[in-house]
């Protein structure tokens, strides 16, 4: 049977804006979402501050009653201890966060996170009550060694190992070549990917979690090319980074369907 999926578009903001900055940036794009009538029910819009925002941030969409979603940019494996510098999922669950984003490619780069931490953030965000937002993606050398999939694939596979099939999960694919780099990958190589990515699901969790789970696509997304993304059919919104630090811009991209 047919299954709507509700579209995500998820600004990542890497480590950009502080607390202030934040603050005036989400109450600005929270109207001009409004005045141009966005219905937040057809197309969810969320945001991924740094940590240091996030309860600014919290404050004032619950104090204005925004109705933009948002979520961190990482998680603990851990829930409370000897971990210096690191942030529990219960403190982000505190914060009212609903998503955070786990396994980005700047993370398994820059901090050499492996699958088996991948899989161990995602536990805890479920143990926490936040939707994992599981990003996967190959870089140009795996692409010219494996093809488009085989790398997301095993991603996949691994980062779903100990996950059950009641899981409410959201899954990025993000070529690690498209981000940041202007070079997106066409619509056709992100539906291919996405398909695949969804027959894991499949096998992994089900039928019911793979009809109704949300497949991103990440990498060098704008206004200008978001429609064609979201023309695929498994497609489901987009994970967006340079362009959602531009209010005008990633309010377009929100609104792909006018
Ligand atoms: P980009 O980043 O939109 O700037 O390519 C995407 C991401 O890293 O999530």
């Amino acid at each position: 049977g047919i299954t709507r999926r509700t579209p995500l578009i998820a600004g990542n903001w890497k480590m950009n804006l502080d607390h202030l900055q934040a603050i005036a940036f989400v109450q600005k794009l929270a109207w001009n979402l409004k005045d141009a009538g966005h219905d937040f029910t057809a197309v969810e819009a969320a945001v991924f501050p740094p940590f240091t925002d996030l309860r600014s941030v919290q404050t004032l969409i619950s104090a204005d009653k925004l109705e933009l979603g948002f979520g961190a940019q990482d998680i603990s494996a851990h829930d409370s201890g000897a971990y210096t510098g690191e942030i529990s999922g219960a403190f982000l669950s505190q914060l009212e966060c609903q998503y955070v984003i786990i396994g980005h490619s700047e993370r398994r780069t820059l901090h050499n996170e492996t699958d088996a931490e991948v899989s161990a953030k995602i536990q805890a965000a479920l143990r926490n009550n936040l939707v994992p937002i599981i990003c996967v993606g190959e870089t140009a050398a795996d692409l010219e060694e494996h093809g488009p999939s085989a790398v997301p694939v095993a991603q996949l596979r691994a980062a779903l190992a100990s996950v059950s099939n009641a899981a409410d999960i959201v899954v990025a694919y993000e070529p690690v070549w498209a981000i940041g780099s202007g070079k997106a990958a066409t619509p056709e190589q992100a539906e291919q990917v996405a398909a695949q990515l969804r027959s894991v699901l499949q096998e992994s969790l089900g039928q019911d979690v793979a009809d109704k789970t949300r497949i991103l696509y990440g990498g060098s997304v704008k206004s200008g090319n978001i429609a064609a993304y979201m023309r695929e059919p498994n497609v489901d919104g987009a994970l967006v980074g340079g362009a959602s630090l531009d209010i005008a811009e990633f309010s377009s991209i929100v609104r792909f369907q006018k």
